[in-house]
């Protein structure tokens, strides 16, 4: 981890444009502005005080993904993501952005409660039908268009399903794990939570869900709200505190890479620095995790053509690309297929489909048309934002396919084989 400022980092961007062909903006745009060298150069006269952040510099860099393609694909090892994360908190201290956005950042998300009742009222909402009635009446496209895209990408929301704060191991205890719940996850996606635990458990892992968990602080993080940020990578290092924890485990793509750097992010924190570099060294991703442990699982066969896709933040913001497939691949019968440009972004990127709709839904349609191409029955991608992104681009095309966690395959796996077990005895 860097611990020089990040700005003199740039000092080893070598102008070599490897990085260009990687950077799904420049794919797209074609222009050196909208390309990670272009934005390097802006990021740096702007600190340096040679260009203001005007509305047009500012429109180069909110373009940016925050994929962190151009990290994997650079030679120099410059560290994109952290200078886009200061030039972002500057960016937001001239304009704090969207008042539902502001609202939704400090107001909901940090709030577990609050988030689960706006999740009751949206079901009431999605049940009675509203739904269509809204949607005709452009009243969300009024208030803001972001707020128009969030809902017409929202899924049905399922029943929530209460967590309790730990689940035994199925078998001998051989780790004692923490489970991350994150501030979306169990209302949008409390089936993945349910195969993340169940799994865990069968992998011999007592699973501990700290009650008291706030939002991991990645989508302020991103979008330059580094002050909430920081306030919430607190919050979460003291929820898992004093746990006695082998790992702390997390199914979220996005959650975990920033679960990753809060040392880094508490750097100049002098009371939290160790304590969060203490907790960013415990954090593991789900896949991560399985595949070191090696769990002698007994698996049944699923016979399933399956396209998994590159969440950016496990393959470019984790470095983890084999986990996911080494576990997929001990299926029996699957087919795990090879989806073309598997490493480039969906367009969810955090918020970014709510900001960028346009360039968005192009990266959503690439992404896509690719997943086609291979004729899968299945999708499989390890981040929540990529899940429903990929379900609602798909849904455009007329198109239903099962969009889901890696995790929730190896336990329909897993659960097929127990049952087949009891069956026989
Ligand atoms: S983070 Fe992604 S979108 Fe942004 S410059 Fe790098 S590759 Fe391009
Ligand atoms: S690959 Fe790295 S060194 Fe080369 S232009 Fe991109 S950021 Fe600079």
């Amino acid at each position: 981890m860097a611990s020089k400022d990040p700005f003199s980092l740039n000092l080893d961007c070598i102008h070599c444009g490897l990085c260009l062909s990687h950077c799904p903006t420049y794919q797209l745009l074609g222009s050196e502005t909208d390309s990670p060298r272009g934005r390097i150069y802006l990021m740096k006269a702007a600190r340096q005080g040679r260009i203001e952040l005007d509305d047009k510099a500012v429109s180069h860099l909110d373009g940016c993904l925050a994929c962190r393609a151009c990290e994997s694909a650079c030679p120099s090892g410059v560290r994109y993501e952290w200078m886009l994360a200061q030039t972002r908190s500057r960016i937001r201290q001239q304009d704090p952005g969207h008042w539902l956005l502001r609202a939704a950042m400090r107001q909901l998300l940090p709030f577990p409660r609050r988030v689960r009742a706006l999740a009751r009222l949206t079901r009431i909402y999605q049940r009675l039908g509203l739904q269509s009635l809204l949607r005709r009446s452009g009243l969300l496209g009024a208030l803001s268009r972001g707020l128009a895209e969030a809902e017409g990408k929202l899924p049905a929301l399922p029943r929530p399903r209460r967590l309790r704060q730990l689940y035994p191991a199925y078998g001998e205890r051989k780790f004692r794990v923490g489970f991350l719940t994150g501030c979306v996850m169990p209302v949008l996606f409390p089936q993945t939570h349910a195969a993340s635990i169940e799994v865990l458990r069968r992998s011999g892992c007592e699973v501990a869900v700290p009650a008291r968990q706030s939002c991991c602080g990645a989508l302020h993080w991103h979008d330059g709200r580094s002050n909430q940020a920081k306030q919430l990578a607190r919050q979460l290092c003291r929820s898992f505190e004093g746990q006695g924890l082998d790992a702390v485990v997390v199914n979220s793509a996005g959650c975990g890479a920033a679960m990753k750097d809060y040392g880094h992010w508490l750097q100049d924190d002098p009371d939290q620095r160790h304590q969060a570099q203490a907790f960013s060294r415990k954090v593991e991703d789900l896949c991560e995790f399985l595949v070191r442990i090696n769990p002698p699982w007994q698996l049944a066969p699923l016979q399933i053509r399956l396209a998994y896709d590159d969440a950016c933040h496990l393959l470019h913001g984790q470095n983890i690309s084999s986990q996911p497939r080494r576990l997929l691949k001990r299926i029996p019968g699957l087919e795990l297929l090879n989806l073309p440009n598997s490493d480039r972004c969906c367009g969810a990127a955090g918020i970014y489909n709510l900001l960028q709709p346009a360039l968005s839904n192009q990266l959503t349609d690439w992404k896509c048309k690719e997943i086609l191409s291979c004729s899968p029955e299945r999708v499989a991608t390890a981040n929540p934002g990529c899940m429903m992104q990929i379900r609602a681009g798909l849904r455009s095309t007329g198109i239903s396919l099962p969009v889901q966690h890696p995790v929730e395959i190896l336990h329909e796996s897993l659960e097929r084989a127990s049952a087949a077990d009891l069956k026989t005895k």
